[in-house]
């Protein structure tokens, strides 16, 4: 009979959120006589994904990031702009990096343990966390397991697919000095589809289409767009396909904190850390660790961390999903209205959901028929 093994904190999942909060505590001299165990059915190793985010100066993963720049392209058909970063830098980071780095801070360090186990149940009540081979116990359980059984259907609700090659071609064909944030020149099929194109070096890039829908592509659909894309806008001359990255982002405002009971918070994606109108999600898993990270120390109710996501920046989010999915105004010309008419680091500031009131409403009055009246109406109800 397997006994029960106790911990200070437990954390579900080593993933983005997992991982960052895990590392975080190991970091915290005031955490330091935690005892903290973090749980994964598998040890993450090799790139299963890019992460890009903004940044305002430096920051804690500086030192691994794949790539920086200080300018973004947009691109449509109806504007093209090389737009120059002044607080703000776009950043990549590759995600095998990000492994290799934070599962090296948790090996080195004394209060963080890190264990194999496929979680099976959490006893919110109890803290504890059933697992295939152990049973685990703490006073406060984190998990990035995102909880069964959601029901999305009073919400608003749109898949963010993607498909993505790093590619090399055998001469010089990319603007090193800046990265494509979105290019909305492709065919948008009545839905929302932009490329973006990370350069790193004049040769290389991650080249990716993203698509705003709930219905998937084929991973040949994903390349049939990135190959017409390159052809078209990057270069007819020959290239390699070196890497390639699929993968899915719920965008929705959905408020998954509600599933915190008991003993159990959810981090990450389970936490609501993506964006709804976005699914930009790295950032907000950093800045959320660093909020649980605060009420720790300060022995604060956890709860108190979930604020960031809430307030009125997830009531613009839900319009902003409204005005796209339900309404089916043109994404390319919402955002082509946006990137002509306002700063692009007060853009990046909004979509971080830090702007001011004034900042808000830069970016209101920008379209030309921004629908966000109407929009507002309809996504009040939702929201709870
Ligand atoms: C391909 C891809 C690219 C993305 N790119 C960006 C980007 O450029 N910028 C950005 O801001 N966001 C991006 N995102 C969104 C977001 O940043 C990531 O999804 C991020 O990894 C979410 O972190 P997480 O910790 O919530 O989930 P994950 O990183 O998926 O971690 C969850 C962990 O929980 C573990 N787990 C699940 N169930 C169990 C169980 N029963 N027992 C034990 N362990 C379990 C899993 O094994 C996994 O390791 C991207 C997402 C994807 C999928």
């Amino acid at each position: 009979m397997s006994t029960e093994q106790k911990y200070d904190i437990i954390i579900v999942g080593a993933g983005a959120a997992g991982l960052s909060l895990a590392t975080s505590i190991a970091e915290s001299s005031e955490l330091k006589d935690k005892r903290v165990l973090l749980l994964d059915q598998t040890k993450k190793s090799g790139n299963d994904r890019t992460w890009c985010f903004w940044e305002d100066g430096t920051g804690r993963y500086d030192d691994i990031l794949t790539q920086s720049w200080k300018n973004v392209y947009f691109h449509s058909n109806y504007v093209s702009r090389r737009l120059g970063l002044s607080t703000y830098s776009y950043k990549m980071l590759r995600s095998n990096d990000f492994y290799e780095y934070t599962l090296g801070i948790i090996d080195a360090s004394d209060n963080v343990t890190f264990a194999i186990d496929r979680v099976i149940d959490i006893d919110a009540q109890q803290g504890k966390v059933v697992c295939k081979d152990h049973t685990y116990v703490s006073d406060l359980v984190f998990s990035s397991k995102i909880p069964d059984a959601i029901d999305f259907s009073n919400y608003l609700y749109t898949d963010q697919h993607f498909g993505g090659w790093f590619v090399e071609f055998d001469n010089e064909v990319f603007d090193l000095e800046a990265a494509t944030f979105m290019d909305f020149r492709i065919d948008q099929d009545n839905e929302h589809r932009f490329c973006y194109m990370l350069p790193l070096s004049a040769r290389k890039a991650l080249v990716e289409v993203a698509v705003f829908s709930n219905s998937h592509q084929t991973k040949e659909g994903y390349d049939s767009i990135l190959k017409k894309y390159i052809k078209d806008y990057i270069s007819t001359a020959p290239y390699s396909i070196e890497e390639r990255e699929y993968g899915v982002i719920p965008m929705t405002n959905y408020p998954f904190w509600n599933h915190n009971n008991g003993k159990l918070y959810h981090i990450g994606t389970a936490g609501g850390a993506v964006k709804p109108s976005s699914g930009f999600a790295f950032r907000r898993i950093q800045q959320h660790t660093d909020e649980i990270v605060k009420c720790l120390i300060s022995k604060r109710s956890i709860n108190n961390s979930y604020k960031i996501f809430r307030g009125r920046h997830l009531l613009y989010d839900s319009i902003m999903l409204h005005v796209l999915e339900e309404q089916k105004i043109p994404g390319d010309k919402v955002f082509s209205d946006l990137f002509e008419k306002t700063d692009v680091d007060v853009i990046l500031r909004f979509l971080d959901g830090d702007t001011s009131w004034n900042g808000d409403l830069q970016i209101m009055k920008a379209p030309a028929k921004w629908p966000f009246i109407k929009g507002m109406f309809k996504v009040i109800s939702p929201l709870k």
